[in-house]
């Protein structure tokens, strides 16, 4: 079976020539253990800090190893409790075709429910990440004005929609690309959108959210974070999420120049990672899978089909390539 090896580390952008695709045994479960045939992996932004060897919230990646991120598929094999043949489960163990796992770090998940890919997205840890950004840490209140960055991404999208179904009085979305910011007002029901390449955010927050905005949910920094900073209202709350504008910089990012509003305006960042917020899952799996039911929550994936694609996805979802959440899906 096929796995992906970190093959070199990347100075700026990432290239096909840092990863290489490895064939490998596929190895039977012990006691305890179960095999998993994988079906969907997940690309995500967070995997390429850890390709750098620099100590952070998650490990490197290393060297001429396997790589792992989260990944679905069903159980072909099981010498574990409670574990049968034929049941999907959520794990860590992307990157590759086959895992060989110990049970108690898989997830079994509800095929009936939703597609297994949902559990990657909006039943998964994107998901979990716009909900606990919004509702823990930037305390979203009815009336609030919000702008998200990264809008049409994994959770940006969902981020908007929640804000939009939790009573925010105005949303604003920013993306890339014209089709995105379509997307954003005409599938999202954002109010206003705009596209950050057009010129600069701070101007066109400014005209989006003429009345200012009482919560910026930052997956982009830089000139996104400071544009927020000239837009925030007093007692505005900004959630860091990510910084995917800087992953790839090679040098140390300028700014936010403008922090020092944050005083007078009594403004609070606050970082959040979504590994802190493990219980408000049943809430946010309850509430989200019934958005989706009822239709009022719109859901967009991009699928790359094919293993040997996984590291095309991964450069594709960090130069924008992606409506929704970026998927692999494996041949069956
Ligand atoms: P997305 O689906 O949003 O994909 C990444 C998107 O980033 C691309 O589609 C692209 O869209 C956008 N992008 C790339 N470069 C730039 C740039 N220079 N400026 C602005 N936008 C850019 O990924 P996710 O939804 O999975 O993740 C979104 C953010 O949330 C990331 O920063 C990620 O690291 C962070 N995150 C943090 C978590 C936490 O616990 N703190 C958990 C999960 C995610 P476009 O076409 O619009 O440029």
């Amino acid at each position: 079976a096929r796995e992906w090896h970190l093959a070199a580390r990347p100075q700026g952008w990432p290239t096909p020539a840092d990863f290489a695709l490895v064939e490998a045994p596929v190895r039977q479960p012990g006691p305890g253990q179960i095999l998993v045939r994988n079906e969907y992996l997940s690309v995500d932004p967070y995997m390429r800090g850890r390709m750098n060897d620099v100590k952070s919230y998650v490990p490197p990646f290393a060297l001429g190893e396997v790589m792992d991120g989260g990944a679905v598929g069903r159980v072909v094999a099981s010498q574990a409790e409670g574990f049968a043949v034929g049941d999907a489960v959520l794990h860590g163990l992307g990157w590759r075709e086959y895992a060989t796992l110990d049970a108690g770090h898989a997830v079994k998940v509800d095929a009936e429910a939703a597609p297994l890919s949902y559990y990657l997205g909006v039943l998964g840890m994107p998901g979990l990440t716009a909900y606990a950004g919004l509702l823990a840490v930037a305390g979203l209140k009815e009336g609030d004005r919000v702008f998200v960055s990264g809008a049409a991404g994994a959770v940006g999208s969902l981020v908007g929609q929640i804000a939009r179904l939790k009573g925010a009085s105005r949303v604003v979305g920013s993306a890339g690309s014209a089709e995105k910011v379509a997307t954003l007002v005409d599938d999202y029901g954002f109010d206003a959108a705009f596209n950050y390449k057009d010129g600069p955010v701070r101007e066109q927050l400014e005209k989006a959210a003429p009345e200012g905005i009482d919560v910026y949910f930052d997956n982009v920094g830089g000139e996104h974070l400071e544009a927020a900073i000239w837009a925030l209202n007093v007692h505005g709350r900004a959630v860091l999420c990510g910084a995917i504008a800087q992953y790839n910089d090679t040098s140390a990012p300028a700014g936010p120049r403008n922090l020092a509003l944050a005083i007078g305006k009594r403004l609070r960042l606050e970082g959040l990672l979504v590994r802190d917020h493990a219980e408000l899952q049943p809430r946010f799996t309850a509430e989200v899978a019934g958005w989706l039911r009822d239709g009022s929550l719109h859901y967009d994936e991009t699928v790359v089909d094919g293993v040997e694609h996984a590291a095309d996805a991964f450069i594709g979802l960090l130069r924008g390539g992606n409506t929704g959440k970026m998927v692999v899906r494996l041949a069956p």
